[in-house]
């Protein structure tokens, strides 16, 4: 058996009167979202970075140019859902990921447990193999101005 890691990182920037969503999960309370070509769900983007780099298959700018209209507006979800076609053609099955969401407001906590099980059919695992953490940046720096979002994920696949 084969196993790999891969790490993806994402950043957008916050803007007033866009929808917010984060790892497939709309934050309704939030009257701020992502400044994005796609829906701006930044933890989506570093999922899919994360998986494509453990595949060795480029990043999600090569896949999902930000020049296309294709992919205007787009449910990060659908992109998530083709990467996971890609990984899968290569043999490839995930065993876990685990994301770090620094945002500094609204609080992330209360939407983890349905971001782990929105996420964890698309990658075929259970919800116990998708891990979801938050936290702020102590007020410091672009997150703790709240002017944007950062997000970490790492994954392990097999095949
Ligand atoms: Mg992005």
């Amino acid at each position: 058996m084969e196993i790999r890691i891969g790490q993806g990182y994402d950043v957008h920037a916050i803007a007033m009167g866009l929808p917010m969503y984060l790892a497939g999960v709309q934050i309704e309370e939030s009257a701020m979202g992502f400044v994005a070509h796609s829906d701006g769900d930044v933890a989506i983007h570093a999922l899919c970075d994360a998986l494509l780099g453990a595949a060795a298959m480029g990043d999600i700018g090569k896949h999902f140019p930000d020049t296309s209209d294709e992919w205007s507006g787009i449910d990060s979800k659908i992109l998530l859902r083709k990467v996971m076609e890609m990984l899968s053609a290569g043999g490839w099955k995930v065993i876990n990921a685990d994301i770090t969401i620094a945002l500094q407001a609204p609080k992330v906590r209360p939407y983890i447990d349905t971001m782990r099980a929105t996420l964890a059919p698309i990658l075929g695992v259970g919800t116990d193999c998708v891990s979801i953490k938050a936290t702020t940046s102590e007020q410091l720096g672009f997150v703790g101005r709240g002017e944007g979002c950062q997000v970490w994920a790492v994954v392990l696949i097999q095949r």
